[in-house]
């Protein structure tokens, strides 16, 4: 590990101050994924700021009948909160689908969104990545990529998203709340919160220099049915191959309404209005699934390995849909 300085932030101000004033720092709260990357220099701050005693650990009501949850807030707390468990199931079943009960305890709910790519060649230094070094190439296009994006990737980097809470966010519409450098506040919808690797993978969210997650506000509750089914080598600690976040309203064969996320596929949380509107319009659930199938999937390409996504992508919308009419 190269020698790095610490400091313990006691405001949120001050440390994302600090932050801007040091374009070579990071925060540290759960470190369950940095403490790795920095093993492997494959990041290589100068300074870490802590910021685990920042009160940022609550969950609370907002004033438009949603909730508000602190960026410090574990995983699994997020996971077991009552409030959660009833009014966004889909957000409880995600985290659970994530990780392993040891790393739930330490991640935050800040730092999961933050977290980055599984890639194998990402982290494995000495191999071409435009990622972790812009302009080297993309050694997961001719090699294994069975990890890898099928919508919304580039030919600078196929890389997915691998966080399970942050599917089942961008079904539920949370809003970033952040503050920056100059102690200004501002909202960030999860839909515009990350960005497509185009020709710079290296940059994977909209946060400014020194920007500081403090909180992800929820919408009022959504009615339906709150799924979360996730696809995956092994029962346990796997990333996703495919899944899907969904709610979905429905009175018999007819869905009144229908929300869905799914993660595995592609550079972000993936969300296709067109797919939600189709379960919508189609008469019955066989239909329906295919012609969502159809929007989600518009433009995928397969890069090999990768190909099956495609087909497990419509099978696991067709059981998801099926669980909400068992529901
Ligand atoms: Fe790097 Fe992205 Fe290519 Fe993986 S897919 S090797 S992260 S550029």
């Amino acid at each position: 590990m190269i020698p790095f300085t610490y400091e313990r932030a006691t405001d949120e101000a001050a440390a994302a101050r600090a932050a801007a004033g040091n374009s070579n720092t990071k925060f540290i709260a759960g470190g369950t994924n940095l403490l790795d990357l920095m093993k492997l220099q494959i990041e290589k701050p100068q300074h870490l700021i802590d910021i685990t005693h920042l009160p940022l650990n609550r969950i609370e009501p907002t004033e438009q009948g949603g909730l508000r949850i602190g960026a410090m807030v574990r995983n699994s707390d997020l996971a077991a909160d009552t409030r959660i468990r009833r009014d966004y199931a889909v957000l409880s079943r995600a985290l659970l689908a994530g990780a392993s009960g040891q790393l739930r305890n330490m991640a935050t709910t800040g730092g999961n969104l933050l977290q980055r790519t599984r890639c194998y060649y990402f982290y494995t230094p000495g191999l071409p990545c435009n990622k972790r070094d812009p302009g080297s190439g993309c050694s997961a296009l001719l090699g294994f990529n069975r990890m890898h994006a099928i919508v919304g990737a580039s030919d600078q980097c196929i890389a997915v998203h691998p966080s399970d809470m942050a599917v089942a966010m961008r079904v539920l519409d949370a809003q970033i709340e952040t503050m920056n450098g100059e102690g200004k506040r501002r909202v960030i919808p999860i839909a515009d919160f990350y960005r497509l690797p185009g020709n710079t993978p290296h940059l994977e969210n909209n946060l400014q220099a020194g920007e500081l997650i403090t909180s992800v506000a929820l919408p009022p509750p959504v009615r339906g049915v709150h799924l979360y089914r996730k696809v995956r080598d092994r029962a346990s600690y796997a990333f996703a191959l495919v899944s899907v976040a969904a709610v979905i309203e429905r009175s018999g064969d007819q869905i009144n309404s229908a929300r869905l996320a799914f993660g595995g596929l592609a550079p972000q949380p993936w969300r296709v209005p067109a797919a939600e509107q189709a379960l919508h319009e189609a008469p019955g659930t066989a239909v329906s699934a295919d012609r969502a199938a159809d929007a989600v999937l518009a433009g995928a390409t397969g890069h090999g390995h990768n190909n099956f996504k495609i087909d497990l992508t419509r099978r696991t919308l067709q059981a998801v849909l099926a669980a909400s009419q068992r529901a």
